[in-house]
């Protein structure tokens, strides 16, 4: 007898079911998927145990009959396509027919189903892949399918499930995903009994993202709506520059109303934001794009997250495109695009991609250079670079308020600062020569009167040493590689004498050793961070209560992260209290903090908490918010300090636990040693 075997259709289908099934989300999208596709309006879902234990999704949609509720669990049965033709023309977000099966086969099933003209409704159950029972039952047209146990018989799979919190991090994505694709249908979203979401039909989107995300968020929506005809239409919301988020969570992508994971989209709405926003920090985008059916293959994975484009190159120029007009007529940047240049870009990634399909990536490397595009004059290059300056207002009251000895205003006056001008983070992002040069051009246009040296002079400076390496000053490496960082075994033993300000950024300051140069942000850092954590577990942080409490809108992933986090914020100092749905009163902040700051840094805490952390043990979790705060607390760089707060910053780090690196594991003092000084003078 030969050694190959057909597989039993049950072993197919789980085999089948580890790519359609990875997680609890992953069902649910196939089950609100099908419940789409059957025309369903109201949709409601239900979890306990992050999915595992039970996932529920009933539909108002066109049900099915008794025949079909049991064909519907055979593998390959779909009443969506018929011929190979029609794959190329798929209106429906299913066709593989695959799901029913691949879910049944790991799972605990329950199908209640009924058509309109059907006189009563047919339940069938399904234990891993086993038909159970078929029989009558109540419901009202529609369906209802019940999950229950999933992963029960293949432990190997269980295993890789996540903590509760981080599985339901997924589902309420993916519902608020769909939710958003769908403005025009109700979902309801019962977490553990709990209502984490329930969205009435909307009118339009923007009313939709109010619904979930509440007045702030809208309120700083951008409206998209271009691309480029017969490669993508592209329309939705982007937020305005001042939004800032740390992770990619609050971007929202649908191909033809599928939401889909794909690197090209996000890149190009990276794109979109370059020179407006800095590395590392994120914009919301809701983004809809419509690509003509035979552009765009949906059939590369079996969960259809993924895509693949005829023409990935013109896609996301497409995208790019549009993201650029939105923040263009929003004035955040120049509108100075040509229809020269737009014809020859297309053109070129055109030619690329037909020449060269199997060159994706390597377009992807390297970007058509934009000429055209960058801004014409330095107003509105300082238009482009704006993201919020530093606050130094604020931080100026965290220092204040917090336990800095106590000086006069005239001591201490706070530098006039250009709204308009560019932070240094946006400086660091843009290293394009021109760009730089054109600010140069503008600061001798610009009439301030600064009283301390302006950023304009810095940024001079800046670039002055960056233009112009080989004038008469030695070359700016010429002690490169000398500054050594400080580790903790060559901590200054004798303190740290300051002498001044190096770009209003680092302090100068001298010891036995050498010459030492402090960041005063992480220092700061370091030592508030060491205040909470000590405040965090003697249980004494101090707190201040607002004037007014604040308000703050949270949408459902938010939500479910603040109350997992809430004591832990109270702890810290923070008075919150849940109101009616998602809305949270923010009624006291920690004392240092500037109350400015309140809104954005818990809004913050909640989306960095790590998804995989969210479950992590409590110290981790005190850990993190007490870094977030002493961050948002500290003095910023770019601000003027007295040589006595330079002295207490200075005297204050060495006494913290950790004076080498700050939370986030920055080294927070380099030194110059006198042997290398005086190697560098060739003194030895
Ligand atoms: P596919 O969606 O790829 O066709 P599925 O395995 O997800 O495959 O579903 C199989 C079939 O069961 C669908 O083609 C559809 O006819 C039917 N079906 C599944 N869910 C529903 C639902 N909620 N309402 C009506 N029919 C459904
Ligand atoms: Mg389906």
């Amino acid at each position: 007898m030969g050694k190959i075997r057909v597989l039993s259709d049950n072993l197919a289908n789980q085999i089948a079911a580890g790519e359609v099934v990875e997680r609890p989300a992953s069902v649910a999208k196939e089950l609100l998927e099908n419940s789409l596709d059957a025309g369903a309006t109201r949709i409601l879902i239900e979890i306990e145990a992050g999915g595992r234990r039970l996932l529920k999704i009933s539909d108002d949609g066109e049900g099915m009959t008794r025949d079909d509720a049991v064909l519907a669990f055979e593998r390959h049965a779909t009443s969506k396509l018929k011929t190979f033709e029609d794959l190329s023309a798929l209106e429906t977000l299913g066709f593989r027919g695959e799901a029913l099966a691949s879910i049944a086969s790991v799972a605990r099933v329950e199908l209640t189903t009924k058509t309109a003209s059907e006189p009563a409704a047919t339940r069938v159950v399904i234990e891993g892949g086993r038909l159970l029972d078929v029989k009558d039952a109540a419901h009202p047209p529609g369906t209802t399918l019940i999950v229950r146990d999933l992963f029960f018989n293949t432990p190997a799979r269980r295993k890789f499930l996540r903590s509760e919190a981080t599985e339901n991090f997924h589902l309420i994505n993916l519902v608020t995903h769909y939710a958003l694709a769908h403005p025009d249908k109700a979902f309801t979203l019962n977490n553990n009994g709990r209502e984490a979401m329930r969205v009435t039909p909307a009118r339009t989107l923007r009313e939709r993202a109010f619904q979930i995300f509440g007045r702030d968020f809208i309120d700083n929506l951008l409206a998209v709506g271009g691309g480029r005809e017969f490669i993508a239409k592209v329309s939705g919301f982007v937020s305005a520059p001042r939004e800032r988020r740390t992770t990619r969570d609050a971007q929202y992508f649908f191909i033809n109303g599928r939401f889909v994971r794909d690197k090209i989209l996000g890149r190009a709405l990276t794109e979109g934001y370059r020179s407006v926003l800095p590395h590392g920090v994120y914009p919301v985008a809701l983004l809809f794009v419509e690509i003509p059916l035979e552009e765009v293959d949906v059939n590369v994975h079996p969960a259809k997250t993924e895509v693949r484009f005829r023409r990935p190159e013109a896609v996301r120029e497409s995208i790019t495109e549009a993201v650029r007009a939105a923040l263009a007529s929003a004035g955040v940047i120049p509108d100075v695009k040509t229809a020269d240049t737009a014809d020859e870009e297309s053109l070129t990634a055109l030619e690329s991609e037909f020449s060269d399909a199997e060159n994706e990536s390597a377009n992807f490397a390297a970007p058509v250079s934009q000429p055209g595009r960058l801004p014409k004059t330095a107003q509105e290059m300082f238009n482009a670079l704006s993201i919020n300056p530093p606050d130094i207002a604020q931080s100026q009251k965290a220092l204040d308020e917090s336990d800095f000895p106590r000086q006069s205003e005239a001591e201490f006056t706070v530098p006039v600062v250009d709204e308009n001008a560019p932070s240094f983070e946006s400086m660091a992002t843009d290293s394009n020569a021109d760009a730089k040069s054109k600010i140069l051009e503008s600061n001798a246009k610009k009439q301030i009167d600064f009283e301390e040296p302006s950023i304009g002079e810095l940024l001079n400076n800046l670039n002055s040493e960056l233009l112009t390496p080989n004038s008469i000053v030695p070359p700016l490496d010429s002690a490169a590689r000398l500054p050594k960082i400080i580790g903790v075994e060559n901590l200054p033993s004798s303190g740290i004498r300051p002498v001044g300000q190096l770009h209003q950024s680092y302090i100068i300051a001298t010891d036995t050793e050498g010459l030492l140069l402090v960041d005063q942000h992480v220092a700061h850092e370091r030592i508030l961070f060491d205040k909470f954590r000590r405040g965090l577990s003697e249980r004494k942080v101090e707190s201040q209560n607002l004037l007014l409490p604040e308000t703050l809108d949270l949408s459902p992933a938010q939500a479910a992260a603040f109350d997992l986090v809430q004591n832990e914020l109270e702890e810290c100092g923070f008075g919150l209290m849940r109101l009616s749905g998602r809305t949270v009163a923010i009624k006291a902040v920690p004392a240092d903090l500037p109350a400015g700051e309140a809104r954005n840094l818990l809004r913050e805490i909640l989306e960095t908490i790590d998804r995989e952390k969210r479950g992590a043990a409590r110290d981790t979790l005190r850990d993190s918010i007490a870094a977030s705060l002493a961050c948002k607390a500290a003095v910023k760089v770019n601000m003027l300090l007295t040589l006595e707060k330079m002295q207490w910053l200075c005297d204050k780090l060495l006494t913290t636990s950790s004076p080498t690196t700050c939370p986030h594991g920055r080294p927070v003092i380099l030194r110059l040693t006198m042997r290398d000084i005086e190697r560098g003078f060739h003194r030895t």
